[in-house]
């Protein structure tokens, strides 16, 4: 469990808005028990590295939890999807067992996320720790009829459950009812009986011993076990990209409220699409990037994530290397702004106009966020704020309390949005550190001794160590 630091206030309780994809509407959001957000978010299918616009996805999934945390505890779920087609298809062709092909790139996938600064959710599912709740749900499904077998594979009865296609919005129409499909993903956007448990084709196919024969789960199903198993039958949020909710979200309200006659899901969440350059990523089009491609290219994984956050998810991001260069930009206003205000000279006491100015900030971040995550928005009032104290600190007139309590604010922001870059990294050029060193000089000739360790310790903190000798002070890097 989870929780940060409630800087919302009691009131932002009440305020936090969400789309839910089910109604298509945006609604006030409380978990069911007014407590804890069980969240269920699905992670990745192992066989590759993740790409851009998965990160995406999981970018804004940290956001919203960030979010939630600031209010409530939370209790998210997230999958690794360790068996599926394409993991068998390459683990075949590489000579290699499932667990020892997919085994790194679950642990790329963590290192991506941890660079990326997402939070780990606090429970983490591979999918074939969890096969007896598996076969569990299917012997449900069987037993109710909302399952059957057809050769050797178990397979889901779409016609049995009148709700299919509320969530993707399908026409029942078009369901081609009693067409069978095998894949783990459909090759057209066809609703079909998707199957359940699959018989292995191959001798190499790795397989589970089930009441029902050997085999092993599908993709759909995998999710429904994991999600109920650890939240319970009815989750409070379940989230994903927008590509997910046709047919996998489909497939885990079928098959989960089949089960257990209940809602699956109160929030539905979903982000949108990412685009490179204007284009659907393709690696054809060579415009199809992973995260270390982008900082094999030089950037770091702050600009990129900045870039990610700086994009409400219910709109296309359109990921471009000019909104890198611009991510760049913004991130080094942040560091140009914290490195003056920490160094400025100032008198003790508040000026009442940057208190204000401050107060305003934070309630326009903080609603900003509770409007369905408008992270545009709450970075627009976080640059507000920076535009006038800096018109401030030029007139001399920031005061120490409005110091205090700006920093302690951008360690909220951190907190929430995880774009402030680390304050070893405002201290950059050689340049700033004499100026720095000047200023503590300067003070300790007036005997202001408070000033100039402060300063000392500041200095420590972005790594540059002074020494006071007879011929001045010498400074080096950690
Ligand atoms: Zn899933």
């Amino acid at each position: 469990m989870y929780r940060s630091d409630p800087d919302g206030g009691p009131d932002a309780k009440k305020m936090l808005r969400l789309t839910n994809t089910l109604t298509g509407e945006q609604e006030p959001f409380v978990p069911q028990d007014k407590q804890t957000v069980r969240m269920y978010t699905c992670g990745p299918t192992v066989y590759d590295f993740v790409h851009i616009g998965n990160l995406r996805t999981y970018v804004f999934e940290d956001i919203l939890r960030r979010h939630l945390a600031s209010k409530w505890t939370i209790k998210h779920v997230m999958n690794i999807t360790d068996i599926d087609d394409k993991i068998i298809k390459r683990s075949i062709e590489t000579g290699k067992d499932i667990k020892s092909y997919s085994a790194p790139y679950s642990a790329a996938f963590f290192e991506d996320c941890e660079k990326l600064k997402i939070q780990k959710p606090e429970i983490i599912t591979p999918a074939t720790e969890h096969i007896p709740e598996m076969i569990d749900l299917i012997n449900r499904l069987l037993e109710s009829g909302y399952a059957y077998r057809e050769g050797d594979s178990i397979y889901y009865r779409i016609s049995r459950f009148p709700n299919y296609g509320r969530l993707s919005k399908l026409d029942r129409r078009e369901l081609k009812i009693g067409a069978r499909i095998d894949a783990d993903e459909y090759e057209k956007e066809e609703p079909r009986d998707f199957v359940l448990w699959k018989a292995p084709k191959d001798p190499r196919e790795p397989r589970w011993e089930a009441p029902f024969g050997e085999g092993r789960p599908g993709w759909h199903l995998e999710c429904s076990a994991m999600a109920m198993k650890h939240l319970g039958e009815t989750l409070d949020i379940h989230c994903g990209g927008v590509d997910n909710i046709f047919p996998h979200h489909e497939n885990e309200i079928a098959q989960s409220e089949a089960a257990t006659g209940r809602p699956f899901v109160r929030f539905w969440i979903h982000g949108e699409h990412l685009l490179v350059e204007g284009e659907k990523m393709a690696k054809s089009k060579g415009n199809f990037f992973t995260l270390r491609d982008l900082l094999e290219k030089g950037y770091e994984p702050l600009e990129i994530r900045y870039l990610l956050v700086s994009v409400r998810y219910r709109k296309q991001l359109n990921f471009t290397f000019d909104g890198l260069r611009e991510a760049r930009a913004a991130l080094d206003r942040i560091k140009e702004f914290l490195f003056r205000l920490t160094t400025a000279k100032v008198k003790a006491g508040s000026n009442p106009k940057v208190a204000s100015a401050l107060s305003r900030a934070r309630e326009e971040f903080e609603a900003a966020l509770d409007d369905d995550l408008n992270t545009s928005a709450a970075l627009a009032a976080v640059f507000v704020l920076i535009g006038e104290c800096n018109i401030v600190l030029s007139a001399g007139e920031l005061q120490e309390d409005n110091r205090a309590e700006i920093l302690k604010w951008f360690k909220v922001i951190d907190q929430r949005l995880a774009i402030i870059p680390p304050m070893e990294q405002l201290v950059q050029s050689d340049q700033e550190v004499e100026a720095l060193i000047a200023r503590r000089n300067e003070a300790r000739r007036n005997r202001d001794f408070a000033t100039s360790d402060r300063i000392r310790q500041e200095l420590l903190d972005r790594g540059v160590l002074i020494e006071d000798t007879r011929e001045g002070t010498r400074w080096r890097r950690k």
